[in-house]
């Protein structure tokens, strides 16, 4: 199997439970606190990682302790960093606060070294990336980078996928060196102004997209799966039930990481489809995001 490489952001997500915002110059006591792992190329990455991939991120992080936790889990994954360690910046952080009368939260994300990764750091990994089998990005850093990612890759001859989150205003270009774009539905409505409410919309919202340049687009449906479109084919791939459904965060994570995997390995599109959607499936049936993602073996299971 080829090398999967991902580039993308980690920060140390931080959620706070509290009975409602302190005012300004307010303290108050909070109900518990979580410290876990986020940002969706580093859930992505140790997705892919426990699926069976051998995984390389390219990111930026800080010298500092949130820096630890990053290694930490990506080593219990087995992604292997190609990091830039960025001394006058920190490594990426989430300050989350969860209002626990309503579970509403307000975020506010300071990305520090990760909102630096630049073209620079492409070109320092670009031999990683030429070499790979499947390159993969998100939008969480800056455009640039990803942007000069995929056309090494494509230059290559590297399968590339482009998880259009946060959605952006993206050129052309860059969405014609994209073999597959993985949208969920929000984001296929920023993407191209149409409305994506059912599978008729999500396969003109697609249209739309191919007709920009991208190869084919993988639009995720949350509980109805996928909508695979191509300029040969269009397949609508249900979701892979691993019982009931907890916590669907990061569950557009566990689908890029498993699809890069099935890719990497060679399996076809529609196994690939349904090896992600299984890897996601199993992911909604437990609490977080990168540790909710499943071993090879539990998803081998699911799929027998
Ligand atoms: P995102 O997390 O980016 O919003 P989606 O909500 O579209 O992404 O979910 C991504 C994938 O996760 C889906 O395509 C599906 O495979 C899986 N998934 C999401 N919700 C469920 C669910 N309720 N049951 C089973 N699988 C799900």
């Amino acid at each position: 199997m080829k090398p999967i490489v991902i580039l993308g952001i980690f920060v140390a997500d931080t959620a706070y439970r509290a009975q409602r915002m302190p005012q300004m110059g307010e303290t108050i006591l909070g109900q518990g606190f979580v410290l876990g792992p986020g940002g969706k190329g580093s859930n992505q990455a140790v997705a892919a990682g426990k699926a069976g991939g051998d995984v390389h991120m390219i990111t930026r992080l800080g010298d500092d302790a949130f820096a630890g936790i990053a290694r930490d889990i990506w080593g219990k994954a087995g992604v292997k960093p190609a990091v830039k360690v960025d001394h006058e910046s920190y490594t990426g952080a989430a300050f989350i606060f969860v209002d626990s009368n309503s579970g509403n939260n307000a975020i506010i994300v300071a990305n520090g070294a990760a909102g630096r990764i630049a073209v620079e750091d492409i070109e320092a990994n670009r031999a990683l990336i030429e070499g790979a089998g499947v390159f993969v990005t998100q939008l969480e850093q800056p455009i640039a980078p990803a942007h000069h990612g995929l056309a090494i890759a494509r230059a290559a001859g590297v399968t590339t996928i482009l998880n259009p989150a946060p959605a952006a205003e993206l050129s052309d270009a860059m969405l014609a060196l994209c073999d597959y774009l993985t949208p969920n539905e929000s984001e296929a409505e920023l993407l191209t102004g149409l409305p994506v409410t059912n599978l008729d919309e999500a396969k003109a919202a697609a249209e739309a997209l191919l007709r920009r340049g991208v190869g084919a687009v993988i639009l995720t449906l949350g509980a109805n799966g996928v909508l695979y479109h191509d300029a040969q084919q269009t397949l609508h791939v249900p979701v892979v039930s691993a019982g009931k459904v907890i916590d669907t965060t990061g569950a557009g994570d566990a689908f890029n990481g498993g699809f890069a995997v099935a890719l990497a390995e060679g399996k076809p599109i529609a196994e690939a489809l349904r090896f992600g959607n299984a890897t996601a499936g199993i992911s909604v049936t437990r609490v977080g995001a990168a540790a909710s993602s499943p071993e090879r073996a539990e998803i081998d299971g699911l799929l027998q």
